[in-house]
């Protein structure tokens, strides 16, 4: 897993890889999306509900902060910390479901420090190298840096 790349050719196959990727998720883990405005967070995002068949609809937490989405198995957790000072306060927002039994999914997490210091899948998504924002297309390029012993010994699963 560590340093694995993907690419992605459409929104629809970003779905389908969170879908996919969600098969190697479990409670208590967090997934830390970065990358700019439109690369992909939330689609990748709806990706992993559909997967952890979680109900309602996903949509961008930018105005709450966090939303939570019930699941058979795991609860999914999506955040956006774009004004997040700190991951302590997701406590603070009174959340139905604690973090030990959701995945959490976290946008705009870089400036969250305390993440940084525990087991996080990071999952950086770019526009191709070597495209310009008029002319790439809608691929979208996946790295993945796992940091944890969580981790260590987890395999991509089968996707496309
Ligand atoms: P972010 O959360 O990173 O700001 P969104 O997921 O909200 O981004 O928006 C990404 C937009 O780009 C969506 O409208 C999606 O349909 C579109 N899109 C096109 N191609 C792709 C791709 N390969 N991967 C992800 N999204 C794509
Ligand atoms: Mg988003």
């Amino acid at each position: 897993l560590v340093g694995a790349t993907v690419t992605i050719p459409t929104g629809d196959a970003m779905r389908d890889f969170g879908a996919a990727l969600a098969s190697i998720l479990r409670a208590g883990d967090l997934v830390l999306l970065t990358g700019p405005l439109g690369a992909g967070k939330t689609t990748l995002t709806q990706g992993i509900g559909r997967g952890l068949a979680v109900r309602g609809q996903i949509v961008s937490p930018t105005f709450t902060i966090a939303r939570e989405y019930p699941g058979p198995g795991p609860d999914l957790v999506h955040v956006d910390a774009y004004r997040l000072g700190a991951i302590e306060e997701l406590d603070a927002l009174d959340l139905d479901t604690s973090l030990d039994d959701s995945v959490t999914v976290i946008e705009w997490g870089e400036g969250v420090a305390e993440v940084l210091s525990e087991d996080r899948l990071e999952i950086r998504i770019a526009r191709p190298i070597g495209t310009a924002e008029d002319e790439q297309g809608d691929a979208r390029t996946l790295t993945l840096h796992p940091v944890g012993e969580r981790w260590q010994d987890a395999v991509l699963p089968a996707f496309g």
